[in-house]
Order: structure tokens, then sequence, then C-alpha cells
């Protein structure tokens, strides 16, 4: 296959929303400069997007504090809010196959699952925070003496949220909703790479009816402009998905400049861990989708497949032949599986955990290789006899990657699976509770999944121990870090 590439991006989807939205109103940046967000698919730029710096996050960030202070938003009934909210997750469904579309065409993913995970859930979590807008409420409580005394849940403010580029649309949910839920304001990044979904659903926040200056989305850079927005005295909370070194960066702005609150979504390098004991094919499968779905790009992938040994040598043949029946393809072909990935940047470092792979003495099942000679594809790729020392069993590749691993207890499995910086997702396939239970309380991991992978739903929450993250998404827990607790005390 040379191409992939079947239409021009023009065909695929018009692309409507391509400048920064501050306040309400679609306008340039101010330095008047452009970027351009490119088709990983062809390497070809799709549009250019106007590029936010300091000077745009200034505006930004002062229309978001004019609207908490002074707009009709916090006077606003909280059920109104999560009506609003409900009114942009309907206009999300009226327009699931455009937004699929885009998503695919400036992220890679294939329109199937764009429009089956990512659009779905989306609506999903809109819905699921606006249901929540009206129920967000304190305590009263007992306190000694004559008093009166009781708690309010308010929002923290001018919130900075700085989202990636492996669920773009999806990951703007998971920040907006639960913010606006609980009144709060914000001003977005969105990541560089995929910029284009995020710009048409602030066409149709406007459209749903929010006030001015309650969403402001500022396309642009991380150094310039998120770390704009991390630095900012006014912003009270940063909100962060990306890579732990970021992540370190976040922290660090927050401390120098107001002591903002931060909540940070980081990298992985999830343990999937297959007893001998469990139904052998389901579990191949399980790694299969746990690894290569999203082309790798997820931050919960289960990077690190270990197989007991009695079953290990069955396992990685299986895997193999799994892997090398995934279709890579155009990410517009219905029956493709994998597209590029998102960018070249993306791609070379893949490319280079691959051939790390290879000089290592990891054994190479299948893949290995770029697919086309055009656009970012990979072939699904299969390491067998890995050690833990080994870099591609150490770093978080975020690629089509995946690393089988032996084992042979379970007092082992868990200290080896523990022995990494990260702590986000681990998986265990087995027919025996026990194990299954010993597992899921050892593991050091903000998700553990039982004989299953990568479910994830709005109402649970998702999150990190160690250095993939700090707080949770999702869920009660995820609404409770878009608000302040205050207590009010009255003299009877
Ligand atoms: P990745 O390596 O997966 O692209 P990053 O952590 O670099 O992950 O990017 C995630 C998000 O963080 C993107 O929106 C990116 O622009 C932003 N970002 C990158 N560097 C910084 C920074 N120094 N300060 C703030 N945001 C940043």
């Amino acid at each position: 296959m040379a191409s992939v590439l079947q239409h021009p991006a023009e065909q695929r989807v018009p692309v409507s929303a391509t400048k920064l939205l501050i306040n309400n109103r679609w306008t340039a940046s101010a330095s008047g400069k452009t970027f351009p967000t490119i088709d990983p698919a062809t390497g070809e730029v799709i549009c250019q997007v106007a590029e936010a710096d300091a000077a745009d996050v200034e505006k930004a960030v002062s229309a978001a504090h004019a609207a908490f202070e002074r707009g009709p938003w916090r006077k606003m009934p909280a059920s109104e809010r999560g009506r609003l909210l409900h009114r942009l997750a309907d206009l999300i469904e009226d327009h699931a196959e455009e937004l699929a579309r885009l998503e695919s065409l400036d992220n890679g993913k294939p329109v199937s699952v764009a429009k089956a995970v990512d659009v779905a859930a989306t609506v999903g979590c809109y819905r699921y925070f606006a249901g929540w807008a009206d129920k967000v409420h304190g305590k009263t409580i007992p306190i000694d003496g004559d008093f009166f005394c009781y708690t309010r849940h308010e929002p923290v403010g001018v919130v900075g949220q700085i989202i990636p580029w492996n669920f773009p649309m999806l990951m703007q949910a998971w920040k907006l909703a639960p913010a606006l839920a609980t009144g709060n304001t914000v001003v977005m990044k969105p990541a560089e790479q995929t910029p284009l979904t995020a710009l048409r659903i602030g066409e149709l926040i406007m459209e749903a009816g929010f006030p001015e200056g309650v969403v402001n989305l500022l396309p642009g850079y991380g150094p310039t402009a998120g770390a704009a927005i991390a630095h900012h005295m006014d912003v009270d909370k940063v909100a962060f998905t990306g890579s732990t070194e970021v992540g370190h960066l976040i922290m660090e702005a927050a401390a120098k400049s107001n002591l903002k609150r931060v909540t940070l979504e980081l990298g992985g390098k999830s343990p999937n861990i297959v007893f001998a004991d469990t139904d052998i094919d389901r579990a191949v499968e399980g790694a299969h989708f746990g690894l290569f779905f999203n082309h790798g790009q997820c931050c919960c992938a289960g990077s690190r497949v270990f197989v007991e040994e009695k079953i290990y040598d069955q396992f990685v043949e299986k895997s193999g032949a799994r892997a090398r029946k995934r279709t890579v393809g155009d990410p517009f072909d219905p029956n493709t599986e994998q597209g590029p990935q998102v960018d070249e940047a993306q791609f070379d470092k893949v490319m280079g955990y691959i051939e790390s792979g290879r000089q290592e003495g990891a054994k190479l099942v299948c893949g290995g290789d770029r697919v086309g000679d055009r656009g970012y594809f990979i072939q699904p790729t299969v390491f067998a006899d890995v050690n833990d020392d080994m870099k591609i069993a150490r770093e978080e590749i975020f690629g089509p990657v995946m690393s089988i691993i032996p084992f042979n207890s379970v007092d082992e499995v868990v200290e080896r699976a523990n022995r990494t910086t990260y702590g986000l997702a681990a998986a265990v396939w087995t027919r025996d509770i026990q194990k299954a239970h010993a597992i899921a309380n050892s593991v050091r991991a903000g998700t553990v999944w039982v004989n299953c992978y990568n479910i994830l739903d709005t109402r649970a929450p998702f999150g990190g121990f160690k250095q993939s993250g700090i707080g949770r998404e999702l869920g009660e827990y995820g609404l409770q870090q878009y608000t302040e607790i205050k207590t009010v005390t009255v003299k009877l």
C-alpha cells in the first residue's frame, strides 16, 4: 500500500471555526499569527488556526473573570446551568456525524470509532454533569454551642483547562462539563495537534446560549499559551491532561504564581496481568483492545502485558496472530480499525521505541514498520521476551507497541507491576476470585479492571496514583474538584 488516502481533506468535512473564542466572539489572535493543523493520514495542512499567546490569555482570563464576578452565570439558577448543558449535549448529538468526521480528519482515528466512542461518550458526559448541576450541596453540621453551621459548595472561579490530542472532544467534555455544572468559568487550551472539534463545539456552546465569557477557547502551543494559563494570577485552578513532564511544569507554575488548585491526569505504563487459569482467547482479545485501541494513544494503555509462564508461548502466538489481522488504513474507510498516529513527532517517537526494543534484544513477533509512504501509519507491533529493564517496558510509548512479559507467581507479578513511577490503571485476567482481589487490592493504580479493559464510564472516577496524576475526573469525585467548601456559622 503506497498511500491510504482516498479523499482530499476538503471533501471529508467542512471546517467552520478556526479562530479564538473569547467572550462569545470569534477573534483573530493579538499577534495575528496562525498555525497549521495537519491531516495525519496525509501529512497535509487541513487549515490554518489562530494561534493564541500570552496577550490572548490575558483577554480570555479577563472575560472569564468578569463573567464569574459580574455576569448572569453566577446568579443563574443551578437548574438553568443544567438545562444549558443538556442543550449542548443535544446539539452535539444532532451534529454527531459531522463531529465524528472532523475528529477523524484532525486526529486520524477511524470515523466509526469517533462516532461510537468519542461523540457518544462526549454526549453522555455533558448529560451526566448536566444532571448534577442542581444537586451539588453542602451539609448542616451540629457544632458545639448555640450556633447554626452549614457548608456551601461554591465554584472555584476561573478555571484554566489544558487538554491533549488523543481524545480531543471527549477530553474537552471531561473538563468542561463538571466545571460548568458547578458554576465556574473556563479558559481552555485545546492541543495544537487537534484544535478543530474543540472550536466547532465552541460554536455549539454559543448556539446553546451560554452567557458571554463563560467558555473561552484558545488554540495554541503549550510553552506559550498553555504556560500563560498555568502562570496566570487570576486563574484559580488549572486542570491538565498530558505528559508527566508537563504536569511537573504545571505544578511548578501554580506554586510560583498564586497557588492555584491543580488537578493532573498524566502518563501511564499500565500492567495487564494474565493468569494461566483465564479464558485465553478472551484475554488475548482484551489485551489487544487494551493496548491497540486508539492506536495505542491512551494514557491507560495496557502496555506491559504480564503473562503467566505456563501459557506464555501460546499467548504470544495468539497475540501476534490477532495483531497481524488488525486493519490499518484510511480513517474514513468503515473497515479500518487503526488510522495514523497523530503527527510526525509521535510517529518518530514510536518508531524510535520500536528500534530500541529491537536493539535491546526483545523478540519482534509482528509489525515493526511503517505502513505506506505517506501519513503516520505504523504496523501493530508485538514484542515478546521483554524484560522489565528494557526501555519499552519502562517508558510510555503512546503507540501501537505491545510488550509481553513472562511471570510466575502473584507476589512476584505484583512487585514487578508496581515497579514504575506511574499508577494510572491495571488489569487482571483470571477465573480465580482470590487472585483477582489480590491484584485489585495490591496494585498501586487509580483503576483496576478485572477480566475487562478500557471500561471508562462518566459515572466512575478516573485518575492516577503516583506520577500518573493528582485528583480524579468523572463521577461525583471528579465534580468535587471543581468546588471550594465554605463553612458558614450563624450565632443563634
Ligand atoms: P504530548 O507529549 O502527549 O503532546 P503534552 O503534555 O506535551 O503531551 O501536551 C498536552 C497539552 O499540554 C497540550 O495542550 C500542550 O499544548 C500542552 N502543553 C505542552 N507544554 C506545556 C507547557 N509548558 N505549559 C502548559 N501547557 C503545555
